[in-house]
């Protein structure tokens, strides 16, 4: 297989994992799977942050509870860089429902409901390129 383009992503370590003290095993997983760490602050989100951040999920039946949820404490939003960078961080996620998430996964091992599910990806270049504007500017991405 050829080598993967160098992508970007935007990951959020969820206010569930960062209450329950599992941050630190995240983040072990996400550099033993490759992923670079260029950015990455702790973040307590406003409910106007939160709705703006889930905005394409504006008319969900979830919406304002999934708003809650990420404002409840603060997350760790960080920038991933690596090869097919936004679905290898998806891969090591699971599915947003961790009831059918692989074994293995973070969001098997971590989360504790379909909203609670511990942690975010990015699902597309475009939500990728927002969602890191969303919260940090050039300056603090450390390209290395
Ligand atoms: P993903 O985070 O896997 O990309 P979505 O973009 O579909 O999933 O949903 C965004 C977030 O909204 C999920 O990570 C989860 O926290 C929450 N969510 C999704 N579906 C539901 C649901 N049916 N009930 C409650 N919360 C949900
Ligand atoms: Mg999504």
């Amino acid at each position: 297989m050829s080598p993967g383009k160098i992508e970007r992503t935007l990951a959020i370590i969820k206010p569930d994992s960062v209450a329950k003290g599992v941050a630190g095993q995240i983040i072990t997983r996400i550099e033993q799977g490759g992923l670079r760490i260029l950015a990455a602050r702790l973040v307590h989100m406003s409910p106007e942050d939160a709705a703006g951040f889930y905005i394409v999920h504006t008319d969900k039946p979830f919406y304002r509870s999934l708003c809650a949820f990420m404002t409840q404490g603060p997350c760790l939003p960080m920038v991933l860089e690596g090869e097919n960078a936004i679905q290898r961080w998806r891969d090591l996620m699971g599915a947003t429902d961790f009831r059918k998430a692989a074994p293995g996964t973070i969001r098997a091992e971590f989360a504790s409901s379909i909203e609670a599910n511990a942690v975010h990806g990015a699902d597309s270049p475009e939500s990728a390129a927002f969602e890191i504007g969303y919260f940090f500017s050039a300056l603090d991405i450390h390209s290395r």
